[in-house]
């Protein structure tokens, strides 16, 4: 072996050892940069809602607590209290995740029960910007096995998205059925849609699409991390799909299914 043959192997592993060095140095400033970006977005959300509502009581204290303008303000503030719990229960819950601790309540259910009660509380969330809720799954039992509460969560956040990022006057569905041995779980909007470069990149904590500020109102960047870590521990996992801006989008949950409280009773095979 010559020399400069094992003088060039150095050189090669040398440059592979420092193109991972600057490629793990890139990927801890990103972590870096979308961590402060958290802190100053977090300081705002707070900001913005706790001005109004010190504003709010400086009005109440003056104004008769019977008057037409101190009931309208009192409503408003219960709103933006609802809106701080929120923050504040999201927040505790990626404490929670993050320290594997949350604690799921797993029991076999038929999956449909759910979808009523999300598409329920999704109407609020449409009526709003004027959006119409469609509602489709079969007419037989889904049953999966999982934490019912944390489901609904899932399903509502996914919601209050398609809400939040499709222009007044949208089209939302959320849609189920069997796909082989999984519950196929939709929610689709004709919205903003996602660009092709930034769906991947959805389900990280923190992470927001730039052209989407505007319309988001607020928002922390961590509920999809969250539906993405809640499904997985249910044992499922979630998609996110677009064409592009302004193509509107779909996420999918797939939850794998369980037997029916029969099974095993001698029942007929599915599609006999
Ligand atoms: P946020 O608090 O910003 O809504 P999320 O974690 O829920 O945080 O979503 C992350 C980002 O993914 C959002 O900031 C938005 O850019 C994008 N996004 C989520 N849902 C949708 C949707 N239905 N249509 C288009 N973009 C979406």
């Amino acid at each position: 072996v010559s020399l400069v043959a094992v003088v060039g192997m150095d050189i090669t592993e040398h440059k592979r050892q420092e193109e991972q060095l600057r490629a793990q140095a890139a990927e801890l400033q990103d972590a870096d940069r979308a961590r402060s970006e958290f802190l100053s977005t977090l300081s705002h959300e707070l900001r913005n809602v706790l001005g109004p509502l010190q504003n709010g009581l400086h009005v109440l204290d003056r104004a008769d607590p019977q008057s037409q303008r101190a009931l309208k303000m009192k409503e408003l503030m219960h709103r933006q209290l609802g809106q701080l719990r929120r923050l504040v229960d999201d927040l505790l819950d990626v404490a929670r995740v993050n320290s594997g601790k949350v604690r799921l309540d797993m029991e076999r259910i038929d999956f449909r029960t759910v979808l009523a009660a999300a598409a329920a509380a999704g109407a609020a969330a449409m009526e709003g910007p004027g959006h119409t809720l469609e509602t489709s799954w079969p007419d037989e039992p889904l049953y999966v096995e999982v934490d019912t509460v944390r489901m609904l969560q899932v399903l509502s956040n996914l919601l209050g998205n398609a809400a939040k990022y499709t222009p007044p006057g949208g089209r939302i569905q959320l849609r189920a059925r069997r796909e082989g041995r999984e519950l196929m779980v939709e929610v689709v909007d004709n919205g903003l849609g996602i660009p092709l470069d930034a769906q991947a990149r959805v389900f990280d904590m923190f992470r927001q699409v730039p052209s989407h500020l505007a319309q988001s109102q607020g928002g922390l960047g961590i509920g999809l991390a969250l539906v993405q870590k809640l499904v997985s521990l249910q044992g499922g996992h979630v998609e996110a799909f677009s064409d592009g801006p302004g193509q509107g989008s779909t996420f999918t949950v797939y939850l794998p299914l369980a037997d029916g409280p029969d099974a095993g009773a001698g029942r007929p095979a599915e599609g006999a």
